[in-house]
């Protein structure tokens, strides 16, 4: 019978069914970080539990990493805490840790498909909401908390309901100034940030199919912004042309074993979906949230739109939206000013990210004005050194944007990088929630590493096709 990935990678991996209903399945990839795993290990000891599978779970730190000073102790002393419990129970129960000065340290959905950890046909757990990221690779991935940390860590299994599949498929070309992070936030503007409750929802089409891992994985990044439990992509010959030669990726004969199984676990022509929608890639624009949600987006040459557009039910929230973010219906999203914008975050964190955005700063030419803090934070230590092998990082300091160590940095705000007050900021992470980025009155605008760049520059939203028209393009 014609079967989706995701039934495939589920029923390969179920243990046994459970009274409840529920399946016990099995965990191939568990990572974990500083801030979700300490309290999980406590409750290991608790029980006097081991870890059986030590080689299936990876670590490292992210969310309390200081991206200016990383020097021990760290300034804040619950971040020196933290960095601490994660390096004893990390040796104590035997797990790898990719700690700052590694070289493989970085935010968790990067530095897995980085090492080639994450592949195709796999599940991946990690406490972490966008463990959704992992999906672009074909894999059943998702965030889970803390008590599931433990169960994973004591058992490498969780118990999980089967979820339905909504195929969301994009065909066509992108228009320049385009990119991945336009395609998700209008899926969620579509969709709502509730639509995906009990989906998995499988991305596909020409649109997807021509994109490159890195900008699948910014779109299943923010699936979970949509409410799915997961998303995915179906692996083809960009996901095996990017995991050939990874430090874990199978090597020799295991390799064309894998490649075969992995070709086998993509969706059948003829599976059947609980739910199919499909979008046309020339409606999508340079898109900004103007929100406290990240489906409360427009175009860039868009207004805000009037509380009627939306159903009676969500108009509480826009209503809200309206007030935090201090911005009124009828207002044009482009010219609103910006004090802070952040470029990073595993969403956004990437080579391909900080290429776009230097590309960006180049071809306009100018400086981030004084009064506009702009920073660059790369997602993994292993794309800063890259970064600056080509010489990106001298591109955005000459351009006036500070250049960072890698981190999550404003992304959730959990170390120095915060907010202050009103500010507001034009950030390529994944959450515009009011406080996410460390002032609890703090306001985010998300959109597209090239938006960012161009918001920097400008010191206010604007359209980035005005800078890239400079390039013919
Ligand atoms: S970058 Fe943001 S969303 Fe991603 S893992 Fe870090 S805090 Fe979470």
């Amino acid at each position: 019978m014609s079967q989706t990935l995701y039934d495939k990678v589920f029923d390969a991996h179920v243990v046994r069914r459970l009274s409840s209903g529920q399946y016990q399945l099995f965990i191939g990839l568990h990572m974990i970080h500083e801030v979700t795993s300490p309290q999980a290990f406590e409750m290991l000891r608790d029980r006097n539990l081991s870890v059986p599978f030590p080689e299936r779970t990876v670590a490292t730190v992210d969310h309390i990493v200081p991206t200016e000073d990383q020097s021990r102790p760290y300034k804040d002393d619950l971040a020196e805490q933290m960095m601490k419990a994660v390096e004893t129970n990390c040796q104590q129960f035997g797990i790898r840790l990719y700690q700052p000065g590694s070289g493989k340290q970085g935010v968790v959905h990067i530095v897995a498909p980085e090492q080639g950890l994450t592949q195709p046909g796999m599940t991946v757990a990690c406490g972490d909401s966008h463990t959704a990221t992992h999906g672009a690779f074909g894999a059943i991935s998702f965030g889970i908390g803390t008590s599931q940390v433990r169960d994973v860590l004591a058992t490498q299994t969780l118990s999980m309901g089967r979820l339905k599949v909504r195929r969301i498929e994009i065909n066509g070309k992108l228009k320049s100034g385009v990119y991945a992070k336009d395609v998700i936030l209008y899926i969620l503007r579509k969709l709502t940030a509730k639509g995906g409750v009990g989906y998995a929802y499988e991305f596909a089409g020409s649109t997807i199919e021509a994109m490159s891992m890195d900008e699948r994985m910014t779109v299943c990044n923010m699936a979970i912004e949509g409410g799915a439990r997961c998303g995915y992509i179906n692996p083809d010959e960009t996901t095996f042309a990017y995991l050939k030669g990874r430090p874990e990726a199978p090597t020799g004969a295991a390799w064309d074993k894998a490649v075969e199984w992995w070709k086998s676990i993509a969706s059948d022509a003829g599976a059947v979906y609980d739910s199919v929608v499909k979008y046309d890639a020339a409606d999508i624009e340079p898109t900004v949230t103007w929100g406290i949600s990240p489906d409360q987006s427009v175009g860039v040459n868009e207004s805000i739109p009037s509380a009627d557009t939306y159903a009676p039910s969500e108009r509480p929230n826009i209503e809200e939206a309206y007030e935090y973010m201090d911005l009124k219906p009828g207002q044009p999203i482009a010219g609103t000013k910006v004090d802070v914008v952040f470029i990073g975050s595993c969403t956004n964190g990437r080579i391909s990210d900080l290429r776009e955005a230097a590309r960006v700063a180049s071809l306009h030419g100018g400086k981030v004005p004084s009064n506009v803090k702009a920073f660059v934070v790369p997602g993994s230590e292993i794309v800063k050194k890259l970064a600056e092998s080509e010489g990106l990082h001298e591109v955005f300091l000459k351009h006036g944007f500070e250049w960072r160590e890698a981190g999550c940095s404003m992304c959730l705000a959990m170390n120095p990088d915060k907010l202050v007050g009103r500010q507001i900021s034009a950030s390529t992470s994944n959450r515009n929630f009011k406080g996410r980025q460390g002032s609890p009155s703090g306001r985010t605008l998300l959109l597209s590493p090239a938006m960012a760049a161009a918001a920097a520059l400008e010191g206010k939203i604007s359209d980035v096709r005005q800078i890239l028209s400079k390039e013919g393009k």
